[in-house]
């Protein structure tokens, strides 16, 4: 069985939307998502499940969560109900216009028991957002009362070196700081490649064969991550470091039946060489001669299964996290 017994700490996602589409993002959010957002119901059952798991506070995050001030209060109402403790809030700064509408959504947030925003500030988001509009968020935030958890604060100033009132694209930042710019960012971010993140560092990445891969494969081992774990608003467990898999939380908390996510139990329980073998036998998968790394050959028939194949894998959910990468 696929089971969970415990999460310490986690994020609920409540909408995978967002008005940016930064290139590091292991979620694939974008504007092209449909606007789905985290119902109050969904949220009651997600935090009376992780309540009982021994999880009782979360952060928010998305997607950007404050394109629906609506939609967010709604949830905040359910986490009150279900005394589930709100760490932070992420947010990239977009829905930002002026001073009075942001701390009148501050107020409300405040009311709602939110007292810290994780504001986003780093050269991936300011290809999207200008960075006044981030200053002026935290200058919001500090006369409203709501404390700010900068991340990252050691981008601040080579942000900062660039014209605030418009954004910046990456070539930019090698123009300015040199062409290896982009490939330390990742180590000095902590960027899980993944998703988007991958698609974009994958050309700078070291090959291997796919013998090779498949040699070294150990299990990927899903369900340990206690400590950083998210639910979306599909009521789906994603794994700490692995989106794009997902398997309804409920049925966690009771057993899973392998039969039913056999994609997710061969890379918990054996690994790549496992899903790989999965892969060609039942769905015809060709392998290529060489990929950058486990993860890419894994990404690679994932997204052979859900965008070449149009299959209904319920593991492999939400959809959009391969359409949209
Ligand atoms: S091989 Fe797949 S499941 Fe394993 S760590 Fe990489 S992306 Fe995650």
């Amino acid at each position: 069985m696929l089971k969970i017994s415990c999460l310490v700490s986690g994020g609920v996602i409540t909408n995978y939307k967002c008005s940016s589409k930064c290139r590091h993002c292991s979620y694939s959010s974008s504007p092209n998502w449909p606007g789905d957002y985290m119902t109050p119901s969904m949220a009651d059952e997600i935090f009376s499940i992780l309540k009982r798991l021994g999880c009782h506070s979360v952060h928010i995050g998305g997607g950007e969560p404050l394109l629906k001030p609506d939609g967010i209060m709604g949830v905040l109402q359910a986490a009150r109900r279900n005394n589930m403790g709100i760490e932070y809030i992420e947010t990239n700064a977009s829905w930002y216009r002026d001073e009075e509408s942001a701390i009148a959504v501050l107020n409300e947030l405040l009311e709602h028991g939110v007292h810290t925003l994780l504001i986003s500030m780093d050269p991936f988001h300011n290809e999207y957002i200008p960075f006044r509009k981030v200053k002026a968020l935290i200058k919001a935030c500090s006369k409203a009362g709501m404390q700010v958890f900068p991340w990252q604060i050691n981008f601040w100033s080579e942000i900062d070196a660039m014209d605030d009132r418009s954004t910046h694209s990456p070539d930019e930042y090698m123009l300015l700081f040199g062409q290896d710019y982009l490939l330390r960012l990742p180590s000095r971010y902590g960027l899980n490649l993944k998703g988007r993140a991958l698609k974009t560092y994958k050309p700078m990445m070291e090959k291997q064969t796919y013998d090779q891969i498949l040699k070294e494969s150990r299990p990927c081992r899903l369900l340990s991550g206690i400590y950083h774990f998210h639910v979306d608003l599909y009521g789906g467990f994603i794994p700490q470091s692995c989106p794009g898999f997902s398997i309804p939380l409920k049925e966690l908390v009771q057993g899973a039946d392998p039969e039913k996510y056999r994609i997710f139990y061969s890379l918990e329980s054996a690994g790549i060489k496992s899903f790989a073998e999965l892969a060609r036998k039942e769905y015809g998968y060709t392998p290529k001669a060489e990929y950058a790394g486990k993860c890419d050959l894994c990404y690679d028939i994932r997204n052979y299964l859900v965008l070449e194949r149009g299959l209904d894998l319920p593991d492999l959910k939400p959809e959009g996290h391969y359409k949209y990468a």
